[in-house]
C-alpha cells in the first residue's frame, strides 16, 4: 500500500475483501483490450448472469476485433437480441470497424484515445485504461456512487454537475494508483455484491466500523438523486399479416430510436384499438393494394407492458389473415432469423407453437 493514499483503510479493506470474494468471471484476469471492452459494453445496464452467455457467444463468434468489424450489422443485432439498449450493439459494431479499419486492429492505449470509440464514455474508458494499461483513472459507475456516498455519507445528488465533480474527486482520493486495474474491479465488485442497493449486509462488511451512512442511519437515502426519470407511456398495435403458407412481413425499423435497425411487424401507435379500416390501411401502406385482408384477430386481451428505462410500451398484437403478400414476405421460420425486439420474438414463438 502506498503511503500517499488519503484513505488507506478504505482502500486496503476493499482490496482485501476482493481477494476473498471476487467472482470467477470469464473476462476476469484478461488484459486484452478487445475482451475487456466487449465485457464492459455487454455488462452495462445488464446483470452478470444475463450478460455472461452473451459475452461468451460474441467471443466465440468473433474471436478478434476484425471478425466483429467485418460482420453484418444484422448479424451483430441478432446476436445481441434480448440484451436491450440496441444502440450499444450498433456502437459496438461501429467501434470495432474503427479499430479494425482505421487503427490497424489496435485499440488506443490512452484514456483520451479510448474516448474516441463510439459508445465508450468516461466510465468505460477508465475501465479499459486501468485494467489493460494500468493507467490511473478511477471508474465511477452506479456501484461506485453507492459505495462512496454511503461510506462518506455524502448527500450531494449524484446526478448533478457538482455531484459528479465531487464523486470524481473522491474516487481519485480513494483509488490505489499502484494497482489501479485490480482496485477498480475490486470497488465495482464490492458495490455489486456487498454494498448492494437494498438491505446491504452491513454486519459482514469490513468497513462497518468507519462507514458514515451506517453510523448516521442514512443507508437507505444514499446515494441521493435529484431528478426522477419521467416514464413515457406508449401504445403499440402490431399487426402481423399472415399468408396461407404462413408467410409474414417484417419491416426494418428506421432511426433514430430504441430499435433502429431491428425488424418488426407493421405498427400503429395510438392509444385506442385500431378499427378494421385502420388495420386495412396499414397493411396497404406496407404491402400494397394487391394484398387483401381476411379475418383480423386480436391476439392478447390486455396489452403486454414492455418496460424500458424511459418508456413503458403497452403492446397489443393483431393477426391479419392475408392473401397476396408482397415479395419481401418470408416464411415464419425465416422471419425468426432476423434481429427483432424481444417482445416480437416471443410473439412469433407463441404464434408458431399455439396457433398453427
Ligand atoms: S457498512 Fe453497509 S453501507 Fe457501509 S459500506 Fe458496508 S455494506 Fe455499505
Amino acid at each position: 500500500m502506498q503511503a500517499s493514499l488519503k484513505h488507506p483503510n478504505f482502500t486496503s479493506a476493499i482490496l482485501e475483501w476482493y481477494r476473498i470474494h471476487q467472482r470467477d468471471l470469464p473476462w476476469r484476469g484478461s488484459r486484452d483490450p478487445y475482451a475487456v471492452w466487449l465485457s464492459e459494453i455487454i455488462m452495462q445496464q445488464t446483470r452478470v448472469a444475463q450478460g455472461t452467455p452473451y459475452y461468451r457467444r460474441f467471443l466465440e463468434r468473433f474471436p478478434e476485433v476484425s471478425d466483429l468489424a467485418t460482420a453484418s450489422e444484422e448479424e451483430v443485432l441478432k446476436l445481441w437480441q434480448g440484451l436491450g439498449y440496441y444502440s450499444r450493439a450498433r456502437n459496438l459494431h461501429a467501434a470495432a470497424r474503427k479499430v479494425a479499419f482505421e487503427w490497424g486492429g489496435k485499440f488506443p492505449e490512452s484514456y483520451k484515445g479510448l474516448l474516441e470509440l463510439p459508445g465508450v464514455g468516461p466510465y468505460t474508458a477508465a475501465a479499459i485504461a486501468s485494467i489493460c494499461f494500468e493507467l490511473p483513472h478511477p471508474v465511477v459507475d452506479g456501484n461506485v456512487f453507492r459505495v462512496l456516498s454511503r461510506y462518506f455519507d455524502v448527500d450531494i445528488p449524484v446526478d448533478t454537475g457538482p455531484g459528479r465533480r465531487h464523486f470524481d474527486q473522491l474516487a481519485r482520493e480513494v483509488m490505489d494508483p499502484g494497482q489501479i486495474g485490480r482496485y477498480n474491479q475490486a470497488l465495482m465488485e464490492f458495490g455489486a455484491l456487498q454494498c448492494v442497493p437494498a438491505n446491504p449486509d452491513c454486519a459482514s462488511c469490513p468497513l462497518v466500523q468507519s462507514c458514515g451512512a451506517h453510523a448516521a442511519g442514512t443507508i437507505g437515502q444514499r446515494p441521493v438523486k435529484q431528478g426522477k426519470t419521467r416514464i413515457r407511456k406508449r401504445y403499440f398495435h402490431y399487426v402481423m399479416p399472415i399468408g396461407p403458407d404462413l408467410q409474414t412481413l417484417l419491416i426494418r425499423r428506421g432511426g433514430p430510436g430504441i430499435w433502429q435497425g431491428l425488424y418488426e411487424f407493421p405498427l400503429l401507435e395510438q392509444e385506442a384499438d385500431p378499427t378494421p379500416a385502420e388495420i386495412g390501411a396499414l397493411i396497404t401502406t406496407h404491402c400494397g393494394t394487391r394484398t387483401t385482408i381476411g379475418t383480423i384477430t386480436r391476439f392478447n386481451d390486455a396489452p403486454r407492458v414492455h418496460k424500458l428505462s424511459h418508456q413503458h410500451l403497452y403492446t397489443t398484437f393483431w393477426l391479419a389473415r392475408a392473401e397476396g403478400l408482397p415479395e419481401g414476405a418470408l416464411p415464419l421460420s425465416e422471419a425468426e432469423e432476423l434481429p427483432v425486439p424481444v417482445l416480437i420474438a416471443e410473439f412469433m414463438d407463441t404464434v408458431k407453437n399455439s396457433y398453427f
